[in-house]
């Protein structure tokens, strides 16, 4: 069984080769290098007891090597708890190659890759990620089998981001049912920090129903766009966290809610897309609560672009992603009930929930 462990805790002890990776309980970590096309890449399987390790292949900068393995290591965990959460038979996995996604591209390095991936048979499972696209993954299918997230002309889901927001959104509808007892978000106000990919989504299904929206993005010509297609208010700074709103979605970066922000913020719930929101999780999830924020998990309601490449397992149809990612309205209400009943943090309490799952169902894969 997995232990809850807030992450910091777990991967501080790097004394040896495998203290990372036991600390944090991952199953195995595969370094893959070629030396002809400069690849170096990382690839963690965290859990595989519900299925194979989905997660995508992140292409970063990273400083140091160390920091790409630490951050391989942070982002499959949180894979294995999202799939679990989300009732998918996939177990958390994550790759990072290491270089600049601008310069270090190319079609024999993304094959050498899938060859890697490829050695592992299936139990890890690949897709885009950040600084990787579907051109690369059709590289990488070249080479294996093993890929999600291809494009639409090759039997993939295409861009997943409009079912991610559709989730973000049905987890943001139950937050407000939770604490106001009606899911209506009609002139509701709401900041969505980041208008990309997920942010544009969620803003048109929050302006159709009424929701009174702001805007704020680092990318003018989008939050121009966003603005005119939808109607939504642009917000003139990006320092915004004490202005008077019901809900900050975040759909930008990760680490927005920190002590800084969480000691401005004056809203009533936080539910958006971006992965991490939490800088410290045990530290500002409990903050949150404290304040009485109600505070959506990031990836209980982000959990619609796994849903979607995930529904590519099975042969791709739109309807029934969208339809998987409407329970998260469900899950959402039920963590938000548990965190109340429990009296603990919601993060802590999908932790738990996720880890159940994978518990109950490792007992019955084994006969128990
Ligand atoms: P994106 O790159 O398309 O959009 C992000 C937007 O945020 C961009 O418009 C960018 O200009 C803006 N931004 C960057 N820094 C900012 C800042 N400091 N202040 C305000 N705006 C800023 O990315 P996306 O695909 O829309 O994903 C958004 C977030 O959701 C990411 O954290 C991503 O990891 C997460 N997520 C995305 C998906 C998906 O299906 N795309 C699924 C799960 C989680």
């Amino acid at each position: 069984m997995i232990e809850v462990k807030e992450y910091k805790e777990a991967t501080t002890k790097q004394d040896s080769v495998f203290g990372p990776m036991l600390n944090a309980g991952h199953e195995q970590v595969v370094f893959c290098h070629d030396h002809e096309t400069g690849l170096k890449a990382i690839i963690a399987i965290h859990n595989t007891v519900l299925g194979p390790a989905l997660g995508g292949t992140r292409f970063w900068k990273y400083n140091t090597e160390a920091e790409a393995l630490q951050d391989v290591l942070r982002l499959s965990r949180g894979m294995t708890f999202k799939a679990s959460i989300s009732g998918l038979n996939l177990g958390g996995g994550k790759a990072v190659i290491i270089g600049d996604s601008k310069k270090d591209k190319s079609e024999p390095l993304f094959r050498r890759f899938g060859k890697f991936v490829n050695s592992l048979s299936g139990k890890y499972i690949t897709a885009e990620d950040v600084g990787t696209s579907t051109k690369d993954m059709e590289y990488v299918h070249m080479e294996t089998r093993h890929v999600t997230g291809l494009p639409e002309s090759m039997g993939g889901g295409g861009d997943p981001s409009p079912v991610t927001a559709y989730g973000v959104y049905m987890g943001m509808k139950a937050s407000a049912k939770h604490l106001w007892g009606n899911d209506s978000l009609n002139g509701k106000k709401v900041v969505v920090q980041g208008v990309g990919h997920v942010g544009e989504n969620l803003v048109k299904l929050l302006t159709k129903e009424g929701a009174k929206v702001s805007i704020i993005d680092i990318n003018d010509d989008q939050l121009k766009k966003v603005s005119s297609d939808t109607g939504a208010q642009v917000l003139s700074s990006t320092d915004f966290y004490d202005m008077d709103m019901d809900i900050y979605a975040p759909c930008a970066l990760g680490a927005t809610l920190n002590s800084d922000t969480i000691n401005r913020l004056k809203c009533a719930i936080v539910a958006g897309a971006a992965n991490n929101q939490l800088a410290e999780e045990a530290v500002h999830g409990k903050m949150l609560s404290e304040k009485g924020i109600i505070y959506a998990p990031d990836f209980l309601i982000n959990a619609g672009g796994l849903i979607n490449v995930y529904s590519e397992l099975t042969g791709y149809n739109r309807e029934r992603a969208l339809q998987q990612t409407e329970k998260i309205f469900d899950y959402t209400l039920d963590i938000h009930g548990k965190a109340a009943t429990e009296n603990i943090p919601t993060y802590l309490a999908a932790t738990r929930m996720a880890e159940k799952r994978i518990a109950d169902i490792g007992r019955v894969k084994l006969g128990m």
